[in-house]
């Protein structure tokens, strides 16, 4: 049996010496992993949890957030903009803002909802055609356009850099565009490759497995 506790202990120690007295905020993802877990993870104290899918979010959430005030829940999945009010009444933090349309959507229906959630853009670090993201050519633009004219609240990055290489240097561009656009928040590491990201400066590690075990 996984021990969610131990496992947040471990983890919480690891990033306390790779951190260097910065701040970094854990996010725990829970995706495919049943409430008893995240229960787990609530008594350990743990407060800052990722799904990436609004439905599974709605089956589990809503009661635990009822419990508990200070959970803050991040969108880490794909959002289609049918989606968006159901997200926007349920998730605190949406990382996932990839496109024009989406953007869009998201500023319109806030204002419906009055529900104003933090949103990070989502940056295709690799440049890869099937993966969602903006690529860093076009970030600047879009950035300035989402707060500019869409007036969203824009907290930050994520990205999830291209699988079987050395992250490293796309952690180091995501520090630079992070540091370009004056943007708070940088959401960048899972478990595989959180030590790395934390010395590249992210200040949000998104990490499943290490915590709640493997996924089937
Ligand atoms: C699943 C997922 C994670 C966590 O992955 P682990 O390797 O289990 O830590 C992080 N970020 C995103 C976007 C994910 O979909």
């Amino acid at each position: 049996m996984h021990d969610i506790a131990f496992a947040l202990k471990q983890l919480d120690n690891k990033i306390k010496i790779l951190a260097q007295g910065r701040c970094i905020q854990l996010i725990a993802v829970s995706k495919t992993k049943p409430a008893e877990m995240i229960q787990k993870a609530l008594d350990a104290g743990q407060r800052m949890f990722g799904e990436n899918q609004v439905q599974e979010a709605q089956a589990k959430w809503p009661a635990l957030k009822q419990q508990y005030s200070d959970i803050e829940l991040h969108l880490i999945g794909p959002l289609q903009t049918n989606k968006v009010r159901k997200a926007l009444q349920l998730f605190d933090v949406i990382e996932v803002l990839d496109r024009f349309k989406l953007a869009h959507a998201i500023a319109r229906i806030s204002k419906e909802e009055q529900k104003y959630p933090k949103i990070y853009i989502q940056v295709n670090i690799g440049k890869e055609p099937q993966k969602a993201g903006i690529t860093p050519d076009e970030l600047k633009d879009f950035y300035a356009y989402c707060q500019n004219e869409e007036k969203l609240n824009i907290a930050g990055l994520m990205a999830i850099p291209p699988h079987g290489q050395d992250p490293m240097p796309y952690f180091q561009q995501l520090k630079q565009l992070q540091m370009m656009l004056d943007a708070k928040d940088l959401s960048m590491g899972m478990s595989g490759d959180y030590d790395k990201a934390i010395i590249c400066g992210a200040t949000h590690i998104r990490i499943g497995s290490h915590i709640f075990g493997a996924r089937s």
